[in-house]
């Protein structure tokens, strides 16, 4: 899984991929500081893994893992080749969702690309270069197109029509995915394409400290422009954050945090909507050698989540023997859940639930 941050210079893009991984990026008062698509692994945070962890002691616990790649340099004309832009719109459509960081924070010392503070103002610079490229895709797949559709083949004449709707919504400046398009249109002709803009989205409100809990005005605009896109919208303060994610110790951590009002650090927050964000959930796998979390997307069957493990599980899978999160705590083991009659053994069919302690029988 693989989420990119985006937004426009200066508005905290790197300073949000620092506290987020252990990579650090460059970050500094100036455009263009960030000019590398810089690439971390952020741990997804789950207490669930902690409380197996005490119950089967293994010799190790590996977390779930999101990629995250800070994508620099997206400014006015990027889609036009103009400054670095250009190069990195084909390392967005490489990810699976978008984190779109808008500066609501004000701060004189740090300058504004655009000259003054407004959040909905950046959201369309950067959308309207994101439409645009997905407009240059949309109009060579009409010329692809068009000759069978003339040819009256109903299937091209289909898709040529689709394909004018969103020709016509990308010029009116709406982004793919709030667009009105049936849910068959969508999967015949729209998902195979890949558009930036129908990539799902969360907005990243960065605000000062003192905004961290409530918000503030900037962040009330933000919430009313993108209240019909279905996005979730995060408010950050991400330079404390960074300043937190520095600190070595776990209780000074929570002590920072309280101090400004939070429960939890908003790395924790953030990965959990992207999650939400992307429709997936996760499954575990426990025993002695190791505990350990991995991502299925929601509605994916028994086989499909042993392929994430390894295709030759998919393959050759024949049963999973399921534990329900909540029995393996209440009883404490593996074998008591068995005693109990608390252990499930699916075939096929069987649909994973977020939670479920996966035991995969197979053939090699
Ligand atoms: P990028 O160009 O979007 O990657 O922006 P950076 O993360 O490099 O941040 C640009 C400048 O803004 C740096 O000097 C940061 O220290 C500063 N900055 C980032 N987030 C915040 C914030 O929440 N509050 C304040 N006051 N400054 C911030």
């Amino acid at each position: 899984m693989k989420a990119g941050i985006v937004g426009l210079p200066n508005v905290g893009k790197s300073t949000l991929f620092n506290s987020l991984s252990n990579a650090k990026a460059q970050s500094a008062n100036f455009p263009f500081c960030t000019i590398e698509p810089n690439i971390g692994v952020v741990n997804v945070p789950d207490p669930r893994l902690e409380m197996l962890e005490s119950l089967v002691n293994p010799e190790r616990v590996v977390p779930a893992t999101v990629d995250i790649v800070d994508i620099a340099g997206l400014v006015k004309g990027a889609s036009k080749g103009e400054g670095l832009g250009n190069q990195f719109l084909g390392n967005i459509r490489e990810t699976d969702a978008i984190l779109h960081v808008l500066r609501c924070f004000d701060d004189d010392n740090v300058v504004h690309v655009d000259g003054n503070i407004d959040p909905i103002r950046d959201k369309e610079t950067i959308d309207i270069e994101l439409q645009l490229k997905d407009l240059e895709s949309v109009e060579k797949k009409m010329d692809k197109t068009k000759r069978a559709a003339k040819t009256g083949n109903k299937e091209a004449q289909r898709e040529f029509a689709v394909l004018e709707q969103l020709k016509t919504g990308l010029e009116s400046g709406t982004s793919v995915r709030a667009l009105t398009i049936t849910e068959e249109d969508r999967t015949d002709f729209v998902k195979p394409m890949q558009l930036i803009t129908d990539k799902p989205v969360m907005y990243v409100c960065n605000v000062d400290e003192g905004s961290a809990v409530s918000g503030n005005a900037h962040v009330d605009r933000v919430k009313e422009a993108v209240k019909d896109e279905n996005a979730e919208v995060l408010v950050l303060a991400v330079g404390i954050e960074a300043d937190i994610a520095e600190l070595d110790d776990y209780e000074e951590r929570q002590l920072f945090l309280e101090d400004i009002g939070l429960e939890e650090a908003g790395a924790g927050k953030l990965i959990r909507s992207a999650y939400r964000l992307l429709n997936q959930q996760t499954y575990f796998t426990a025993g002695k050698k190791e505990v350990r979390a991995w991502t299925v997307r929601v509605g994916a069957t028994a086989p499909q989540a042993a392929g994430v493990i390894h295709t030759d599980f998919e393959r050759g899978f024949i049963r999973a023997e399921v534990i329900k999160y909540d029995d393996f705590v209440h009883y404490g083991s593996e074998a008591k859940v068995r005693d109990a009659g608390k252990l499930n053994v699916e075939g096929k069919e069987y649909i994973v639930k977020d939670g479920d302690i996966m035991n995969f029988r197979f053939n090699v």
